[in-house]
């Protein structure tokens, strides 16, 4: 049996938001917990961060110690994952280097959601080099660490179905050297995807409309309270839809049995409560006083911890430089291994020259 390696990231940008910990971090933590897993890479990933920021090289810095802050708090912990930064291993832009030479322009064209990032960025025929080959750089990201499993939200199927394709064709020219990754996506249908709070398609960090992790009471409650619902629904009295209803999807997202006992015990179920909002005669406020109930409930002890966490940044260090330590090792290992598949080991020990 092959061992079962995790890799997935998060871009520094900015805190992380609860459609980051529906998406792809609550997941990462149950993983860790499941004791299922032979090596689990955490990796921030600033370079990708710089490809759409390079004049905001500040942005990047300091977002770096709030995410790892924000993974500490949610439960990924040091001693059974690797945490660390992908600027510091540079076997990555070098393995990203010769993956380049496997993928056209135009399948890169194709990546529906970099499409889809391009045009929120506004880039127009600005766009980066960097930036229209990071699907590139994130399966040089993957394939170092021989990860069997990804999970991530569903913007990132394009990026693994592009990694899987690098690894066959290097596989199929330079002789099996490479593994082939899995995504895990959530499988809760409200989580691939959650919607911003303004009601747009993806909660995301450059488009403002997220409920941090690290929010207080007060900023929860008041976004919660802002938050776009069914626009039809005016009056109490009127029949209102729960299908792309962000306030429901988020509830689908994060509100459980115990919570409809404790904050709603009047429904036996959501499913309830959400027969009685398309009949008409259940108010958005009752709705949404649920769900900031079940917000604050969730995100109150991940809250507590990074408060105490945020004391001493100098521990934060520390985990991210031995993190990115270990990363180098095994990253290393995999390009010596592809370097000798490419046949460019020149001066390794035992090759004839
Ligand atoms: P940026 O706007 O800088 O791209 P982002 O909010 O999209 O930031 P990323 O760092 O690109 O966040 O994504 C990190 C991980 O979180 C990925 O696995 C991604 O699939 C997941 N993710 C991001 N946003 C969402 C979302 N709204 N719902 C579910 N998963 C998400
Ligand atoms: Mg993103």
């Amino acid at each position: 049996m092959g061992k079962k390696i995790i890799l997935t990231g998060d871009r520094p940008t900015g805190r992380l938001h609860v459609g980051h910990y529906v998406g792809s971090l609550r997941r990462r933590v149950e993983l860790q917990n499941s004791g299922g897993f032979d090596d689990i890479f955490i990796m921030i990933a600033d370079a990708q961060a710089l490809t759409d920021n390079a004049e905001h090289p500040e942005k990047v810095r300091q977002n770096i110690a709030q995410v790892a802050l924000d993974y500490i708090s949610c439960g990924l912990d040091p001693e059974k994952s690797c945490l660390f930064i992908q600027s510091q291993v540079p076997e990555l832009t070098e393995l990203s280097f010769y993956y380049m030479n496997l993928v056209t322009v135009s399948r890169l064209q194709r990546n529906p959601t970099v499409k889809a990032e391009i045009q929120m960025r506004n880039f127009e025929t600005s766009i980066p080099v960097g930036f229209f080959t990071y699907p590139i750089s994130q399966a040089a990201d993957i394939t170092a660490f021989r990860a069997t499993t990804v999970p991530v939200g569903e913007d990132q199927e394009p990026m693994i179905e592009q990694t899987r394709e690098i690894v066959r064709k290097f596989n199929s020219v330079y002789g099996h050297t490479l593994t082939e990754p899995e995504i895990l996506l959530p499988d809760n249908a409200a989580c691939l995807r959650l919607p911003g709070t303004d009601g747009k398609a993806k909660m995301s960090k450059s488009l403002g409309n997220c409920i941090y992790l690290s929010d207080s009471e007060e900023e929860i409650k008041s976004k919660v309270m802002m938050m776009f619902t069914d626009p039809d629904h005016l009056k109490v009295s009127d029949p209102g839809k729960t299908e792309g209803n962000p306030v429901f999807t988020y509830l689908d997202a994060f509100c459980t049995q115990a919570h409809i006992e404790e904050f709603a015990p009047e429904y036996g179920s959501l499913e309830e409560m959400k027969e009685h909002y398309r009949r008409g005669g259940l108010g958005d406020m009752k709705v949404k006083r649920l769900l900031n109930s079940v917000l604050q409930t969730t995100l109150a002890p991940i809250r507590a911890r990074r408060t105490e966490l945020e004391k001493d940044i100098s521990y934060i260090r520390d985990v991210l430089k031995k993190g990115s330590e270990k990363a180098e090792e095994t990253a290393a290992k995999t390009l010596a291994d592809v370097k000798r598949a490419m046949k460019i080991n020149y001066f390794e020990e035992g090759s004839e020259f």
